[in-house]
């Protein structure tokens, strides 16, 4: 028998530590959390798991709810495309071989971009090394973390504005998957896959109707609309095809602690979505703490 479960305080589903590109411990996220008045979070490090151990055990000391969870990197030609994975096993082979083949490429990746600035700018990679802790999935933000200690750019905000952008000419992709590949990949490990952000600029026919009838066939649960970096006209749209394809519809800050202007709590989703969510969790459960 499921028992129905109140839920004390706003949910928030997105959130990031220094296992990716966040800038606090998942201890420390979760203690914000709680400072910030939440009753459930979600620890989602792009590409890795090695924060639920540390988030779990917070969550119970501070008395909040804590969601495992994920950001997968994914992409459709230069498109990046990232998806929230909440509740699957993270030790599942298939999808365990692809967040490591994906880590592995993103490193290789960050250095290459490292190479090209060093070109142009005093930067080398001991630099970004130094702003990166030990197996953490490192990205762009490592390498603007350098680029500030460096002086050549006054916060993580302007580096992405300035050097880090695509058309300073360093960008290089990645290899990640499909999003109907990593869809299927999360649904077989027990986990419930959501699009993050997917009304951002240059996300585009990623979620054209037609691609989106075919990520829900396989498997897609919803789609986070509520999101800073979510444009007004592409929202409205999306909105319509959600209520049209049944998907459910998240809220979330997507916070990088000081890396990033999000704020914990800033948008929330409905508990009745996140009971749907635990409802269909298999790989792995929530902590109530
Ligand atoms: P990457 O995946 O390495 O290409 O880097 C993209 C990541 O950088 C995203 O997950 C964001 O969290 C972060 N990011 C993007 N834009 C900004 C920004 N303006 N300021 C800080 N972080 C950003
Ligand atoms: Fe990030
Ligand atoms: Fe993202
Ligand atoms: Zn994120």
């Amino acid at each position: 028998m499921v028992v129905a479960r109140q839920f004390h305080g706003p949910i928030d589903l997105h959130a990031h530590s220094s296992v990716s590109d966040g800038t606090e411990t998942p201890a420390e996220l979760v203690h914000a959390a709680a400072v910030a008045g939440l009753g459930t979070i979600a620890l989602t490090d792009h590409d890795s798991t090695a924060g639920w151990a540390g988030a779990s055990a917070a969550a119970r000391a501070e008395h909040l709810t804590f969601i495992p969870g994920m950001e997968f990197s994914t992409r459709v030609d230069y498109a990046s495309v990232h998806l929230l994975a909440y509740l699957f096993d993270p030790a599942d082979s298939s999808l365990l071989a692809e967040m490591t083949r994906v880590r592995a490429a993103r490193l290789a990746r960050a250095e290459k971009m490292v190479a090209r600035i060093g070109v142009d700018y005093a930067l080398s990679w001991d630099d970004v090394l130094a702003q990166t802790t030990p197996n953490a999935t490192v990205g762009r933000p490592h390498i603007a973390d350098a680029l500030v200690a460096r002086g050549h750019a006054l916060n993580r905000s302007a580096a992405f504005a300035d050097i880090l952008h695509w058309k300073a000419g360093y960008f290089q992709p990645h290899y990640a998957p499909e999003p109907l590949r990593a869809i299927k990949l999360v649904r077989a490990a027990g986990g419930v896959p959501v699009i993050a952000h997917p009304a951002t600029r240059g996300i585009g026919d990623v979620v054209a109707e037609s691609s989106l009838k075919t990520m829900v066939e396989a498997g897609l649960f919803g789609l986070e609309l509520d999101h800073r970096e979510n444009q007004p006209e592409p929202t409205a749209r999306l909105r319509e095809l959600a209520a049209k394809f049944g998907l459910f519809v998240t809220g979330s800050s997507d916070y990088h602690g000081a890396g990033k202007p999000n704020r914990l709590g800033e948008n929330s989703t409905a508990p009745e979505v996140l009971e749907r969510i635990i409802e269909q969790g298999r790989g792995s459960a929530p902590v109530y703490g």
